[in-house]
């Protein structure tokens, strides 16, 4: 066939819609939808047709060839005419509009050892969590509403009273997220005024969320005391004054100085603000109920702790060491929480019903006897070199099925060392198992990028010494199949490749 010849046997857009091939995607999509990527679809094929070179492929039969005799309207490879029927051009456009109508928000597999991970969403929900989002999200709720009077309530009632059994404070109040809390601390407490912070805990948590900066977003004004790696008590003495608001302590979470240094211990801080009648309000960051430490992970002071150490308001996240949704919690005061209850910011930060369902149901899970294993960050945490080793040998196993396919790979269960992330804990060093995948087709940054785009779920992998590393402290249970499967996929396209 020549190209006027392919030209004039392109389908029509009304035949392609007719067509039986096109059901399923009607069903799927909306009819202009449809209509338009078959246009789109035919008007690329006839710019591809009208662009290809003059064939003196032997294919191609002489006698068209002769006849047209014009370059421009010469003869189309034969693959080319078998890609303009009717299915062929329906299953393209399919897999174009799968592509683009796809979400953009979707699982993925975490294979990079780092627990709290913020880039991949942080902590995945326990179970209970899971169940309560969707039992309360599904239909309406007790929300802002009293059972028993049948009247109006408040939304900040529901998780109060086990956050202040758990911590031990006065009262508590959530909001969107802990940036948030600290901004609504600022401003309640020290807006117009002063609120000292040592030099060693003006930190940067990332994402542009840096103490001074936030400090004047809410009006207050910074003042340094002590150096980097040294403060001392009678430094935040020297520094009170008449418009002294709020002394501040914030967890320097993601880094730590270390070797000649000194911090007043909470005790001695809460002392001094309280002989000034000034509140010590402390943002912990990650906020630990689980006492990580008494596992012999790190040394995460405990919310319990600041607040039986004096601290006034303490405010820290619901998806870090928490394990919950994305929250930010303030404990502390009554007098002091009251009034941030009533402030007028508060109705932009309140959170809504869904983090309350998350976040109340993975406190319940915190007050039950195995805190540990009911909740994925926990049980991330403190799993078992042995039980480790046993997963990634399932997953080992599960590969051997897949076995012609992975010819192309080299897999080998070795050692590893996972971390903590989201800020937390930035020294601990979990040792971990992971599986390296080296090949000899293609480097590590491919192999990565590979296992990035495998159909089903991406799995994300960690590259060190020109190898790819999967940790499996964070693969989640029953996610070993969807791994072995997608390991597969990118073996089967390897070999392919080496096929074609
Ligand atoms: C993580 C962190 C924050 C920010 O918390 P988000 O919940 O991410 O908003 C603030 N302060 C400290 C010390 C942190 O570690």
């Amino acid at each position: 066939m020549d190209k006027t010849d392919v030209l004039r046997h392109l389908p029509a857009v009304h035949r392609l819609l007719a067509a039986k091939e096109a059901k399923v995607l009607l069903e799927e999509y909306p009819s202009t939808v449809v209509r338009i990527a078959f246009g789109e679809e035919l008007q690329r094929l006839r710019e591809y047709i009208l662009a290809l070179e003059p064939q003196a492929d032997s294919e191609i039969d002489e006698r068209t060839s002769e006849r047209s005799g014009r370059n421009h309207l010469g003869p189309v490879p034969q693959w080319v005419s078998s890609q303009i029927d009717i299915p062929a051009i329906v299953q393209r456009v399919a897999e174009q509009l799968a592509r683009k109508y796809a979400p953009s928000l979707r699982p993925v597999l975490n294979l990079t050892g780092v627990v709290i991970h913020t880039n991949l969403g942080r902590a995945p929900l326990s179970a209970r969590a899971l169940q309560s989002v969707v039992e309360v999200a599904q239909g309406y709720s007790t929300l802002e509403f009293q059972v028993e009077e049948g009247a109006r309530s408040s939304r900040h009632v529901h998780v109060e009273r086990r956050i202040c059994d758990m911590t031990g404070a006065e009262a508590a109040l959530v909001v969107n997220n802990n940036a948030a809390a600290v901004f609504l601390v600022l401003q309640e407490m020290a807006e117009g005024g002063e609120a000292i912070v040592s030099r060693g805990q003006l930190v940067e948590i990332g994402g542009a969320f840096r103490v001074p900066d936030i400090m004047a977003q809410s009006g207050v004004e910074l003042v340094e005391v002590g150096t980097t790696n040294k403060t001392r008590l009678n430094d935040y003495e020297r520094a009170m004054s008449e418009r002294t608001r709020l002394l501040v302590r914030v967890h320097t979470s993601n880094f730590r100085i270390v070797g000649f240094t000194e911090e007043p211990d909470l005790v001695s801080l809460a002392q001094l603000a309280h002989r000034y009648q000034i509140p010590l309000f402390e943002d912990l960051g990650s906020g630990a109920l689980f006492d990580y430490a008494e596992r012999g992970i790190g040394d995460e002071p405990t919310v319990a702790a600041s607040i039986a150490a004096g601290v006034d308001i303490v405010t820290f996240s619901g998806d870090k060491l928490l394990g919950g949704a994305q929250a930010g919690i303030v404990v502390g005061r009554r007098s002091y929480i009251d009034r941030m209850k009533k402030h007028p910011l508060l109705r932009a930060l309140r959170p809504d019903k869904m983090t309350l369902a998350a976040l109340e149901a993975t406190l319940i899970d915190h007050q039950r006897p195995h805190p540990e294993t009911d909740i994925p960050v926990l049980r991330m945490l403190t799993e078992s070199v042995d039980d480790l080793l046993q997963r990634a040998n399932a997953v080992m196993d599960l590969l051997e099925e897949h076995r012609q396919w992975l010819t192309a790979l080299h897999f080998e269960v070795c050692e590893n060392t996972a971390k903590v992330g989201g800020g937390a804990l930035p020294l601990v060093e979990l040792p971990s198992v992971a599986i390296r995948i080296a090949s000899e087709k293609v480097g590590a940054t491919t192999l990565s990028r590979l296992l990035r785009t495998v159909p089903d779920v991406p799995i994300i992998a960690r590259i060190e010494d020109d190898a790819v590393w999967l940790d499996v402290r964070t693969l989640l249970p029953g996610q070993e199949f969807l791994l072995a499967k997608g390991l597969a996929d990118v073996g089967q396209s390897l070999v392919s490749r080496e096929l074609t």
